[in-house]
Parts: structure tokens; sequence; C-alpha cells
């Protein structure tokens, strides 16, 4: 076959198939318009998990950050603030997760249609290096304050369904809150308490069961790692008969792998929920977590 015809060919596959996109790509935004749901524009995954879990059929999430993208590198894009400004509330994490939040707030045309939830509020802050660290879902006693703040968001959008959001609010903290206590009294019957994470993500999970973590990068997934905290690392491991080093996904793997080869150490997943992982919610990441904490401890 001659290059010319083979690239005709290929031309004409690929007008057909963007054809076919564009085609289902209009199907489902008329599907979307037509909807009655409340609009809920969140910036990051585990709000998203949290708003789902409350308004559930009755709300329509969209997530900013995209899934598979850390989101300490995610910059808003103009179709995000378009998506934003069609919704009634828009949930950010909060404690700088979003470094770009105010310029995103200055682009909302009606301040009075869009409610704006801060999810932190009411969380106790933990700072790192003089930095707040923003990462407060990976605790589920914060967990419970955002879900709250975003029920009592929920309910104010939407009146007439406050009994159906209380009802779901109530039964997913409760579940939380379970998961929590089953491991408090777990954990503080462990005698070692650090362990060792790729991205410094866990402050809160730890203050929640008196655990440490030590890691590979820092509280925003950032900076190369140097030889001599690479040594540190393995000093510590090494001290601390660390057999378990934990790797999240959007973080440095290769440097979590190159510290177990060097003390011995199995690599293991850990989910930092910042993305959806493995197809497990909220609860069921959490879950998986702390089981592997704890067995990486006991
Ligand atoms: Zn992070």
């Amino acid at each position: 076959m001659n290059i010319r015809r083979l690239s005709l060919n290929i031309a004409t596959l690929i007008s057909s198939l963007l054809l076919v996109s564009s085609f289902v790509g209009c199907t489902k935004s008329a599907v979307k318009t037509d909807s009655d749901k409340l609009k809920v524009t969140v910036s990051i995954n585990p709000l998203k998990e949290f708003a789902e879990a409350i308004g559930k059929d009755k709300i329509d999430v969209n997530v900013m950050v995209p899934e598979g993208m850390e989101p300490h590198d995610f910059e808003p894009k103009s179709k995000d603030l378009v998506e934003l400004n069609k919704s009634s509330i828009f949930v950010y994490n909060g404690f700088g997760m979003e470094e770009w939040l105010d310029k995103v707030e200055d682009t909302i045309e009606d301040k009075n249609k869009i409610q704006l939830i801060d999810s932190s509020k009411g969380i106790e802050q933990i700072k790192t290096d003089g930095k707040v660290d923003p990462h407060i879902w990976l605790s589920l006693k914060n967990a419970e304050i955002q879900s709250l703040n975003i029920k009592e968001a929920l309910v104010k959008a939407d009146s007439k369904n406050k009994d159906f959001y209380e009802k779901n609010y109530k039964e997913f903290t409760d579940k939380l809150e379970k998961l929590y206590q089953d491991n408090k009294t777990k954990f503080s019957e462990l005698k070692t308490k650090d362990f060792v994470t790729g991205h410094e993500a866990f402050g809160y999970l730890c203050r929640d069961f008196g655990l440490k973590q030590m890691s590979v990068e820092d509280v925003f997934a950032e900076g190369e790692i140097t030889p001599q905290k690479l040594k540190d690392l393995v000093d510590f491991c090494r001290a601390n008969n660390i057999k378990t080093i934990f790797s999240e996904q959007l973080a440095s793997p290769k440097v979590s792998q190159t510290l177990a080869n060097e003390v011995g150490a199995k690599i293991q997943t850990i989910y930092t929920i910042e993305s959806k992982e493995d197809n497990k919610d909220y609860y069921e990441s959490m879950k998986d977590n702390l089981d592997k904490i704890y067995n990486s401890l006991k």
C-alpha cells in the first residue's frame, strides 16, 4: 500500500472517531442540563467522596483536580471556572491545599449564588517546617468535621431534602467513627509507633493514633531527595528496624524502592486519596491504610 493512501485512511479514521466522540459529548451534556440535581463543585477527590456519601443521587459532583493528577501541581483551567460558575456550592479543602484559591474566587460571577465552603473549618491545624499541612482528610476525625461542613452546605442549598442529607451524614460519620474507635484501641496497644512513607501526607492520621511518620518527600510532594536525606532515612530505618516502606502512586515510588532495597524492607501501597486509586472508596482506602500500618508495626 502506498504511504499516501495509508495516511489518507488514517485521516478518515481519526475524523470519524472525532465525530463519534463529539456526538457522545453532546448527549452527555444534554442529560446533565435536564437534571434537577444540586450541582456541587469540589477541588479534590476526598471532598467528592464526602459530598457523595451525604448527597447521593440528589447531587451532581464535579471535581476540579482530574483523576490521576498530583493535586499539588494543579492549576485551574478556564473550563474548570465555567463548571464552577454553574454550581450552587464550591467546597475546597482549605489549609493551603488550593494555592490557586484566591484566583478562582475572583472569577466567581455571582457570589450570592454560590456557597463557598472551607471544609477545614473547625479542624486544628498541624504545622510541619513552618508550613500548614493540608492533608486533613487522612484523619477519620477530620473527615467527620469536613463531612459536617459539607452537610450543612447541602442543607442550606436544598432544605427540602434536609432529612435525607442528615440521615446519610449520620450513617457515614457513624461508620467513620467506628473505624476510628476500633483502630484507636488497636494502635494504643503497640510499642512501635514509627512508619516510613513516600510523601509526608499522614500527619493528621498520626495525630489520631499517636503514630510518627518519616518520609521521602515533604508535605507538598516537592524536593529532590538529597544523598544526605536518603542516608538519614536509611539510618532511621535500620535504627528502628523498619520492615515496610509505604509508597504512594503519585509521589516518588522509585526513591521508596531504592530505600526499601537498601534496608531490606518490602514496599506496600498506601493511599493518600488525593486521587481515586484501585477503585476503592474513602472508607475502604482508609481501612486498608490503617490495616497495613498496623500490620507493619505489630
Ligand atoms: Zn499531598
